[in-house]
């Protein structure tokens, strides 16, 4: 059993995922688990090692520390092929010859950031395939079917459609929503503390377990930071990262200290000879939804 952090390198850390790290670690160390790290870089274009490191520093001036060697995906493609394979031999994946374009302009509306795939490649015929096949290389994607229903510590019940999500995007890399099932089976995830942006992919990552034969991990997703607005946390909101608020004067021991508090935890700033982790007891995910909106100014640091 173990609690994880899985960011992807592709920037600093900000404060909702500084703060969404900071439940994680408390959630792993409150349950007497190991806290795993993981680097989520499977997007070579947009990850950087200069990220990595970036984030890895801030994580531990805000007191999370972690388990064993980082596990990194980009090391692991092999270990992703085969569990495609299996889900392959299974039937349960479809070739999709797909541009973004194309999908765009065949979905009415489309949900949230993310565009749910309406179907087109589903069902075509061998002929049909083997015609696009020589036109560009196909992506893999998840033969979906129907809803599925589970309970988020935090969101309470949750029922969302089972989309065909990518499993192998076209230029041959794995996608995430394989990966992040893969490796929270292999490295004995049991709960998975993380951003509620992701809550409407659980239904997928949930059913491509069961595909896999994986067990379920409990899912806790904490509510994002947001902007005075309610929106997702922009560069117009103010300092941000670390860095910014470093340079704002706001050092990293207030940051920590604020956003141990916002998760419903009692602590000064200055923690002095206390770490965080001796604070993990007082945790209690499933009393965050009812904390509301956190945001910038509510975490209080200016
Ligand atoms: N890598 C994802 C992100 O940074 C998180 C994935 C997860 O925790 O499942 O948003």
């Amino acid at each position: 059993m173990a609690g994880r952090f899985a960011p992807s390198p592709t920037g600093d850390l900000h404060l909702g995922n500084l703060r969404t790290a900071l439940a994680a670690f408390l959630l792993a160390v409150s349950r007497g688990v190991p806290f795993l790290l993981r680097v989520e870089d499977l997007d070579r274009v947009a990850s950087a090692p200069a990220h990595e490191a970036s984030q890895q520093r801030d994580l531990r001036a805000i007191g999370i520390d972690w388990d064993g060697p980082v596990l990194r995906q980009s090391e692991r493609f092999p270990v992703y092929e085969s569990a495609l394979a299996r889900l392959t031999a299974a039937g349960a994946t479809y070739e999709c010859y797909c541009t973004r374009r194309e999908i765009r302009d065949a979905v009415a509306a489309p949900h949230g950031t993310e565009l749910v795939y309406p179907g087109t490649c589903r069902d075509l015929s061998p002929d049909e395939r083997h015609r696009r096949r020589a036109e560009r290389p196909p992506a893999i994607r998840f033969r979906g079917e129907g809803t599925v229903t589970f309970d988020d510590a935090v969101a309470g019940r949750f029922t969302g459609a089972v989309s065909d999500v990518v499993l192998r995007r076209n230029d041959g890399a794995p996608a995430y929503n394989l990966a992040v099932v893969v490796d929270d089976a292999a490295t004995g995830v049991d709960h998975v503390v993380r951003g509620d942006d992701l809550l409407s992919s659980t239904p997928a990552q949930i059913a491509v377990q069961e595909a896999l034969g994986l067990p379920r991990p409990e899912y806790v997703h904490i509510p994002l930071v947001v902007g005075p607005d309610g929106q997702r946390l922009a560069k117009r909101d103010g300092a941000l990262t670390l860095d910014d608020l470093d340079s704002a004067g706001i050092a990293a021991a207030r940051v920590r200290g604020a956003l141990t508090r916002s998760l419903g935890i009692d602590c000064p700033d200055e923690l002095g000879r206390v770490a965080v982790r001796d604070l993990a007891k007082g945790f209690d995910p499933t009393a965050l939804g009812a904390l509301g909106p956190v945001t910038p100014a509510s975490l209080a640091l200016h």
